[in-house]
C-alpha cells in the first residue's frame, strides 16, 4: 500500500538525535520528521506543531483511544507519541519519513511496520552522555538523573535494531547516517 520509507531513529535521550536528524533533513528534501505529540511542558524556544504537538494527558488519552496513534510509550513521567495520520499520508506520497523517539515506541513500530529501518545512537559513554545532558542545559538536576538511568535501560535494547551507530563525532556520525538511509532499497 505504501510506497515509502519509515527510518526509527533511537537512543538516549542527549545523544544528539535531535541535532543529526536536523542535519539530515536540511541536507535531503526527501526525508521528512513526523512531528510527535507529548503532555511533556514545552521547554523556552520550542514553538507548538513544529516541535511537538504539546498536548493534555486527556488530549493524549484520547488519541490512545481512538488509534490515532502509531506508536507512543511513558518516557520520564510523560506521553511521547507518534501520530498516525501525518506518517500514512507521507509515506503514500513515497517519502521517507524519519520517527525520532525513544526505546519503548522504536520497538513497537517493529511489531506494526517490520519493514521500517530501525537506527540505534550510541553515546561514547555515560560520563559523556551526562555531560551533554548538563551542558545542553534544558533540564532540572533531578530530571538529568531520570533520563540517565532510563540510558541504561536503553543501552541494553541496542542490540534489537537493524543498525547502531556510536555519536563520538558528530560529522562521522551523519556521514555513517547517511550511508545507511541513502542507500538503494532491498527488494
Ligand atoms: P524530549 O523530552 O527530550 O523532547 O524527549 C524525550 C525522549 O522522548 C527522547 O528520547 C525522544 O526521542 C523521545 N520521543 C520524542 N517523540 C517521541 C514519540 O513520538 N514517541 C516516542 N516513543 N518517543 C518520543
Amino acid at each position: 500500500m505504501e510506497s515509502g520509507q519509515l527510518i526509527v531513529i533511537t537512543g538516549p535521550s542527549g545523544v544528539g538525535k535531535g541535532t543529526l536528524v536536523k542535519s539530515l533533513l536540511q541536507r535531503h528534501n526527501q526525508l521528512s520528521l513526523s512531528i510527535s505529540a507529548t503532555t511533556r511542558p514545552p521547554r523556552a524556544g520550542e514553538t507548538n506543531g513544529k516541535d511537538y504537538f504539546f498536548l493534555s494527558r486527556p488530549e493524549f488519552e484520547a488519541m490512545i483511544e481512538t488509534g490515532d496513534l502509531l506508536e507512543w510509550a511513558e518516557y520520564a513521567g510523560n506521553y511521547y507519541g507518534t501520530p498516525r495520520q501525518g506518517v500514512e499520508d507521507k509515506l503514500q506520497q513515497g517519502e521517507q519519513v524519519i520517527l525520532e523517539i525513544e526505546v519503548v515506541g522504536a520497538r513497537k513500530i517493529q511489531q506494526s511496520f517490520p519493514q521500517a529501518m530501525r537506527i540505534f545512537i550510541f553515546p561514547p559513554s555515560l560520563t559523556v552522555l551526562e555531560e551533554r545532558l548538563q551542558k545542553r542545559g534544558k533540564d532540572d538536576p533531578e530530571i538529568i538523573a531520570q533520563r540517565l538511568d532510563h540510558a541504561k535501560t536503553e543501552i541494553a535494547a541496542a542490540d534489537e535494531f537493524d543498525y547502531t551507530i556510536v555519536n563520538d563525532d558528530l560529522d562521522r556520525t551523519l556521514t555513517q547516517l547517511e550511508q545507511i538511509i541513502l542507500q538503494p532499497e532491498k527488494s
